[in-house]
């Protein structure tokens, strides 16, 4: 049998429909079968490697195929790989949910568990939904989002996201949401600081909170980075304001950290850059450090009390996975805490994303790039036709996906956002290997703007 690229992909296409990708593009735009991975290096069936910029989609952390990791979820497999979580429990998972409320801003002492991202959303809006209900109010059944926000793929969680090439279509089969214009930082007036900025632009939510706090259950956002939404970023100030109207108007605070949290912004999870404590925190991707699917959406006593009653007056929250709290998943996600508890992880990541900043700002002169933005471990570049006036191309024209086809054939993994191209690399990434990946996005900017 042919063990070639080629074979591989000629197999693939007969059955397998990707996420995220019209197919008809795989007639041109190669699909590239990975055979081994090896910490921030994946290669294919013909021996060519390729740096994983972007974590494979922001959920890697410590490297593909990490001997902790690798020895904690084989030690795991040989004793229990999947049991019902409903009645029955694990190791993995208590130990799991001691070593996370360790970890989280104090006060989140409950943990309830899913498969993937969008699912955590989805619990979360259903449990500040029932939450009201429990205690008398049921008309707050509403929720506020921001623009250009993603919160996931399943309808609930496409719902309160905002980003219209995922959203447009499926609008009929959609609640209706507040949405409130982001604070996003790449819209501040020329000499406006991001804080002035975020602090102006908090103003709307409080206008909307002012107006809506009645009938709304929670207001859902990504803490300080938007990140499918561009890597659009925002100042602290925003969550710190939001948690003080929150509390006031008598509103949950829903934090989806589920791309930020783990270290990626900078801090083990991003609002302790504003020091807030969410209602309930979303988890998942970085969770695991990348290695399986699951989920975590944490939440506080008074939550988790209000759902605490007589079976027979039907307040329990019964929503269910078949997969929640898999103990291979919570295995490796244990072994992920392990690692950031035994290594200085965020202190490591201040010097990689120090190098990692100075050497993309030097993208900043290019005449198409209109600016390079940094938080943490997350540096994104946005190409734009006039960097006088920001004047953005057409998406039509898929700027990006010169990009990243020129960044593969030079053995780079990046996939631009649109017309942001990002790094957001796994932590083992060594300082050589950043100068590669932006050489590289140099190279395939100039490329994507030149004609
Ligand atoms: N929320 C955020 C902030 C995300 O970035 C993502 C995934 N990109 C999700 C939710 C959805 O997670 P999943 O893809 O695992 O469903």
């Amino acid at each position: 049998m042919r063990t070639d690229n080629a074979a591989y992909v000629e197999r693939d296409l007969a059955h397998v429909w990707h996420p995220c990708t019209q197919m008809k593009d795989h007639e041109h735009v190669p699909l590239i079968p990975i055979r081994r991975g090896e910490g921030a290096w994946l290669e294919d069936f013909e021996g060519k490697r390729y740096l994983d910029a972007i974590s494979s989609w922001w959920v890697n952390l410590f490297g593909h195929a990490h001997p902790r990791i690798n020895a904690a979820v084989r030690a795991q497999l040989e004793r229990l790989e999947q049991v019902i979580l409903a009645g029955f429990t694990h190791e993995p998972v208590i130990r799991l949910s001691e070593a996370l409320t360790a970890v989280a801003p104090a006060g989140l002492t409950r943990c309830f568990y899913a498969d993937n991202g969008s699912s955590a959303v989805e619990v979360a809006v259903k449990m500040s939904f029932h939450y009201w209900r429990n205690v008398g109010r049921g008309a707050k059944r509403r929720f506020i989002t921001l623009s250009n926000s993603y919160h996931g793929e399943t309808l609930g969680a496409l719902a309160v996201g905002n980003v219209d090439l995922y959203k447009d279509i499926y609008k009929p089969l959609l609640m209706d949401v507040i949405t409130v214009p982001s604070p996003d930082c790449y819209e501040r007036e020329p000499g406006e600081s991001w804080a002035e900025h975020t602090r102006r632009k908090f103003a709307l939510m409080e206008a909307a909170l002012a107006r809506h706090a009645h009938e709304t259950a929670a207001v859902i956002l990504e803490p300080l980075v938007q990140c499918a939404g561009g890597m659009r970023m925002y100042d602290p100030v925003y969550l710190t304001l939001l948690r003080e109207a929150c509390d006031r108007h008598e509103v949950h605070l829903i934090a989806d950290e589920i791309a930020v949290g783990f270290g990626r912004t900078g801090t083990m999870f991003a609002c302790e850059q504003a020091g807030i404590r969410p209602d309930l925190m979303c988890l998942s991707k970085g969770l695991t450090a990348g290695y399986l699917p699951l989920s975590a959406v944490l939440t506080s006593e008074p939550v988790y009390a209000a759902f605490y009653d007589e079976y027979v007056k039907l307040n329990a929250f019964l929503h269910s996975h078949s997969f929640t709290g898999n103990p291979l998943a919570c295995s490796a996600a244990l072994a992920c805490l392990e690692i950031f508890r035994s290594e200085d992880v965020l202190g490591r990541n201040r010097a990689l994303s120090a190098h990692l900043g100075e050497r993309a700002r030097t993208l900043q002169d290019h005449p198409h790039v209109a600016e390079v933005r940094q938080r943490g471990m997350i540096v994104a570049a946005e190409l734009v036709r006039d960097k006088a006036t920001r004047e953005p191309y057409p998406w039509q024209q898929r700027r990006g996906l010169t990009l990243y086809r020129h960044a593969l054939a030079r053995g780079v993994l990046l996939r631009p956002v649109g017309n942001v191209v990002y790094f957001m690399p796994p932590y083992v990434v060594t300082p050589e290997e950043i100068d590669l990946m932006v050489e590289v996005a140099r190279e395939g900017i100039e490329l994507a703007t030149c004609a």
